[in-house]
């Protein structure tokens, strides 16, 4: 089976377009979706390579933009060779593109951190290396958070903004079309400042880890923040007196937000009341996933402390739940159980995320011309079929 091709034609699955799903043929063809055809001829050598996709349902390729390792392998310590290894694991269960996930910690293990990144990011288009997903930039999960929400991260390391200080410790992928984002706590000392230069300096800014009033919540708005990550997580909850961000979060239409739907960090009921008042349109699947992801149940260290994973469900020394064990495909699978459609699906999990991060025209869709990033699935939602920039990334076709 070839592993990187000019063209080839992906026959016989049901193509989750973004405004309905049909019965079609897909040509890729360098690197990109050629075109859409009711049926291909029969006799399409001419064309390339046809793989036979029966009863599976090809999707735009998932996208994660909340993700701190996997196969033992955390961001924070990461070569650029092990990072590669989380991209291969991601690639399997159907993630296309990924933003690497920072954590607080000492400046120079950031340096170290975006460096690997970069080197991963130099050398992951080249045909030499094997297809896997691609990382788009880094996300900063913090440092500058709320202590009170700290959630498994290390408060020693957390920051409050003094506008002197040049954000210079907080590097950045130096390559053209790196994203950058970051996740923040409005309501730290000079918090609303901060949106704004760090808007300014090009960064998705969204909103997590914080117990800001809708009042500080409004004035991060207009600074230009529009993203709540792991909504419902790590922030003050709905009171019936004092709405906090969640409240606020559910009402404003402008405001997109993330959810874990591990079945972990948010019951369904409460899944489903943000799907019905965020909607699809609004809602994006990360998976927060740590290192110990893909390797099943035990006790493993991260971020200098012993995490333990039981049961799918993981839990630090201070009895915080410690980030997620899943992947894309995990929480799609858990949304398909949801009643939602493969339209809504598809945009939670690779349009929404895209738009995010402003690489939507490139990616995100099913669409002709778009970047033959694709994912096909079976019935229980098993990847079977993953193609990265029109290679092959991993393929279980013949099971
Ligand atoms: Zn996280």
């Amino acid at each position: 089976m070839r592993s990187n091709s000019e063209s080839f034609v992906l026959r016989g699955a049901r193509l989750v377009l973004p405004h309905a799903s049909i019965d079609a043929d897909l040509l890729v063809e360098e690197g990109r979706i050629g075109r859409i055809f009711e049926r291909a001829p029969e006799d399409s050598q001419s064309i390339g390579e046809a793989l036979n996709l029966n009863g599976l349902t090809l999707f735009p390729g998932f996208i994660d933009v909340h993700i701190h390792g996997a196969m033992g392998a955390d961001v924070m310590e990461a070569s650029a060779d092990e990072l590669h290894t989380v991209a291969r694991f991601l690639a399997r269960n159907g993630v296309t593109a990924w933003l690497p996930t920072l954590v607080p910690a000492p400046d120079e293990d950031y340096r170290r951190a975006v460096l690997a990144v970069e080197e991963l990011m130099c050398g992951q288009d080249q045909t030499t290396t094997p297809a896997a997903a691609r990382s788009l930039g880094v996300h900063y999960e913090g440092p500058f958070v709320n202590e009170g929400q700290c959630g498994a991260l290390r408060t020693k390391y957390f920051r409050v903004y003094d506008k002197r200080s040049a954000l210079d410790f907080l590097p950045i992928v130096e390559l053209e079309d790196a994203k950058r984002m970051i996740t923040l706590a409005p309501e730290v000392d000079g918090g609303i400042e901060l949106i704004r230069e760090l808007r300014t300096r090009g960064f998705v800014v969204s909103i997590g880890h914080t117990r800001a009033d809708v009042e500080t919540l409004d004035q991060a708005f207009d600074a230009g923040a529009r993203h709540l990550t792991h909504f419902m997580n790590a922030m003050s909850p709905l009171h019936h007196r004092a709405p906090g961000v969640v409240g606020w979060g559910l009402t404003h239409d402008e405001v997109t937000c993330d959810v874990i739907a591990d079945g972990v960090h948010l019951d369904p009921l409460m899944l489903e009341i943000v799907l019905r008042c965020k909607t699809a349109k609004r809602t994006l699947l990360i998976s927060d996933a740590v290192a110990p992801a893909g390797l099943g149940d035990g006790e493993y260290g991260v971020w200098n402390e012993t995490i333990t994973v039981k049961d799918g469900r993981t839990s630090n020394e201070r009895g915080s739940i410690a980030g997620s064990v899943i992947t894309m495909r995990d929480a799609v699978r858990m949304i398909r159980n949801l009643k939602v459609s493969d339209q809504e699906i598809a945009r939670m999990a690779s349009f929404n995320p895209a738009k995010l991060l402003g690489v939507e025209t490139e990616c995100g869709t099913i669409e002709q011309g778009k970047r033959a990033d694709l994912v096909a699935l079976d019935e229980e939602g098993n990847a079977r079929l993953t193609v990265i920039g029109g290679r092959i990334a991993f393929n279980d076709l013949q099971k």
